[in-house]
């Protein structure tokens, strides 16, 4: 909390100062994720909360934080506000697969209407998570479609977004989704959340469709046990070429990101 320190120093009692409120630009701060997905492909599903659910969009690629690389963001159906600290095992179903709470914080729309800038399908905001901060804007890409207007626009029906990074001090060229690829909430990769003595376990009521996201569990965790593979194979040789630890916390990750860029 930014008044912290000013309210511990007050007794309120004895002080006309009033105990003051954040003010913040555009609206107040909310809750946002983004949940790695391991399902039928791998994907990041970033969540904005907004009016009492978690706005959705599945980033393939997951977010870039070099402005001049714009990620294609699929607008997905609102997902319930308790999904978002969700980390665990969907067994069947429509996202059938493993959830890792990749990154989590507040966002802060950079508009006072969020409901017109997902109408106009240019919405920008400002990020404070641990891996992802600063400012950021989705823009619709494709046009309205006939039927689009009113309530299914508002809701953003049309499908095809760009999510790309703004230009400050939390941008850079550092690969965040390789850099700092584990949990904020465990610190497990996608092996560890599947290995856990009690996975959480979502159950979808949504039947899987067709061939998307239908994937038998069997190769997700196959899928799984490759990434992991593959992951440290490629970390060994960085971490001999530049004598990084094999480790960092996103924290110092996002510092060391940050100090680099300063210079
Ligand atoms: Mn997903």
């Amino acid at each position: 909390m930014a008044l912290e320190e000013y309210r511990k120093k007050r007794n309120f009692s004895k002080t006309p100062e009033p105990a003051g409120t954040v003010a913040r630009r555009g609206g107040k701060a909310r809750f946002f994720c983004v949940q790695k997905h391991l399902a039928s492909h791998l994907h990041y599903d970033l969540r904005l909360e907004h009016d009492g659910v978690l706005l959705s969009w599945a980033v393939p690629k997951g977010p870039s934080l070099d402005p001049r690389t714009k990620r294609l963001a699929m607008k997905v159906e609102a997902h319930p506000l308790e999904y978002g600290e969700f980390e665990g095992v969907i067994p069947e179903g429509y996202g059938a697969g493993i959830v890792m709470l990749w990154d989590r914080g507040t966002w802060t729309p950079e508009t006072g209407d969020v409901d017109a800038a997902l109408e106009k399908g240019d919405l920008k905001f400002t990020l404070n998570g641990y891996k992802l901060k600063g400012s950021w804007v989705l823009v619709r890409t494709s046009g309205r479609y006939p039927g689009a207007r009113g309530g299914a626009a508002r809701a953003g029906d049309a499908r095809s977004w760009l999510l790309i990074k703004h230009r400050d001090d939390w941008a850079g060229e550092i690969d965040i989704a390789d850099f700092a690829p584990r949990s904020v909430k465990s610190d497990g990769d996608f092996e560890d959340i599947l290995g856990a003595d009690t996975p959480a376990v979502w159950l979808s009521n949504k039947p899987a469709k067709g061939g998307d996201a239908g994937a038998m569990l069997a190769t997700i965790i196959e899928r799984a046990a490759t990434l992991k593979a593959k992951r440290s194979t490629t970390k060994d040789t960085r971490d001999t070429k530049t004598k990084r630890p094999a480790r960092r916390t996103t924290q110092s990750a996002q510092r060391s990101q940050k100090k680099k860029h300063a210079k």
